[in-house]
């Protein structure tokens, strides 16, 4: 039977507009069968995890008190959706649970220590609430909605904050426990990045995980497409606040997102949704507040157009650290050494350049780069530099138009230009540049690139 996934993000269910233009959202969708699945109410999780960690420290008063205020977001948007007449049976249930999360971080203050596992039994409440609310919106608002809790469907492993899903079993349940419920008209609602392990212990999949649990549904039960909604029109040429005319890309590959992603486009990350790929299955990103905007569609294989590049990301606050070893050259074991200092220090590496004498590596610049600095020290002459960008040029075509360095460059040959790498999966151009000259820099590069567009692929 054909279905869809329809996710919806944190801000998409912020408050009770939100969810009241999420249901509308739905109500459309109504003929195309669709699963919901939510993530908490934005900031939600946030929350969630400054009380635990409050607990943790013994600060039981804090930790109460934000509970508390958590409580009082969660019944007034209940009570706004609902109504009194509804609101009073769902306000019993709301409460059950607030009492239990209460509870928790009274023993959890009581006891002074926070385990990753009592860490996702308190970040759970956010999705639990958030489906139970929107859930019972649905039904008030003439919609088929029944509360699903998906630690009864995701079965994970028990790397708690950070569980792997067990596959086989959860297909198992989303055929037992979700679909019956669309064979029976109805409109399954269920939270995003929690679930349990096979012995019922609540875990979560990791920050971020809602759009992963939306896959492994979507993947679980065959849907036609996946929907993630979000709060903006979908993936662009450019970051629109550096460029105002940058556009929106109608359709880009699961390669070429999953590049922009991890350079900086602030976009859903492709590889969580990787199980609907593998599948075949195309993921919609799209805007709530802006439902009639088709968004962009990621598939296996896009078409490419006749522009070279699909998108240019950036991504700021980057220092450049150089490693000189000019005595030893790369002696053996010396770049195993250089990375095993980035590790230890827990700083991680976007693009690295060699020379037969030196390494430069970007970082996101943080607080552990001085300790990082004199730790290589000890190796080699090290520097480091902040204040720099990174630019990537993304697009397929790059893997079989020459020339294109040459392109790009001699419209920045006035620039100081660092670090340059052709990435490793051939469809990225990326480099370093000042910070202060992104504007101009991308501003020059999108005129250049994306003055004429490929209607086929922008819109
Ligand atoms: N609420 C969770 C988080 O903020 C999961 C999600 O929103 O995707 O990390
Ligand atoms: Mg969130």
């Amino acid at each position: 039977m054909p279905m869809i996934v329809m996710k919806f993000g944190g801000t998409s269910v912020e408050d009770a507009r939100a969810i009241e233009r999420v249901a509308a959202i739905v109500k459309d969708r109504l003929p195309q069968k669709p699963v919901v699945v939510v993530s908490a109410m934005a900031k939600v999780t946030d929350t969630l995890l400054t009380m635990a960690r409050a607990a943790g420290a013994g600060e039981r008063k804090t930790a109460l008190k934000l509970c508390r205020s958590l409580q009082e977001r969660h019944y007034n948007t209940a009570s706004e959706l609902l109504g009194t007449a509804l609101f009073t049976d769902f306000h019993a249930e709301l409460g059950a649970d607030f009492e239990g999360l209460d509870e928790l971080l009274r023993g959890i203050s009581a006891v002074g220590e926070l385990t990753p596992r009592t860490t996702d039994h308190v970040a759970a409440f956010g999705e639990m609430l958030s489906s139970k609310i929107v859930a019972a919106a649905f039904s008030a608002h003439g919609l088929n909605g029944v509360h699903v809790d998906a630690r009864e469907v995701l079965v994970t492993d028990s790397s708690y904050m950070e569980a792997a899903p067990q596959y086989e079993e959860t297909n198992e349940r989303l055929q037992t426990r979700v679909k019956p419920l669309l064979d029976a008209g109805q409109v399954p609602v269920m939270g995003g990045f929690i679930g349990s392990n096979r012995a019922g212990i609540t875990t979560t999949i990791g920050r971020g995980g809602s759009d992963f649990s939306a896959a492994i549904v979507g993947a679980g039960l065959g849907a036609e497409r996946i929907e993630i909604w979000t709060d903006v029109d979908g993936i662009l040429t450019t970051d629109p606040r550096i460029c105002p005319d940058a556009r929106r890309i109608k359709v880009i590959s699961f390669d070429e997102a999953a590049e922009l992603a991890y350079f900086g486009a602030k976009v859903l990350h492709p590889a969580t949704v990787l199980p609907a790929i593998q599948k075949n299955i195309p993921v919609y990103v799209l805007n709530s507040r802006n439902p009639s905007c088709e968004g962009t569609k990621i598939i296996t294989r896009a078409p490419q157009g006749k522009n070279i590049f699909k998108a240019i990301a950036v991504k700021k606050r980057i220092t450049i650290v150089d490693v000189a070893a000019p005595r030893m050259l790369l002696a053996h074991g010396f770049l195993r050494a250089i990375f095993e200092a980035f590790d230890r220090h827990k700083v991680a590496v976007d693009v690295v350049s060699t020379s037969e004498v030196s390494v430069s590596l970007t970082v996101d610049s943080n607080q552990a780069i001085p300790a990082l600095a004199a730790d290589l020290a000890k190796l080699a002459d090290v520097k480091y530099e902040g204040r720099k960008a990174i630019v990537c040029l993304v697009g397929e075509s790059l893997r079989d138009k020459p020339g294109v360095a040459a392109l790009v460059f001699g419209e920045l040959a006035d620039k100081k230009i660092r670090m340059i790498s052709q990435g490793a999966s051939e469809i990225n151009l990326t480099f370093v540049i000042e910070e202060d000259e992104v504007p101009e820099v991308i501003q020059r590069l999108h005129r250049t690139f994306f003055a004429d567009l490929d209607p086929e692929v922008y819109a």
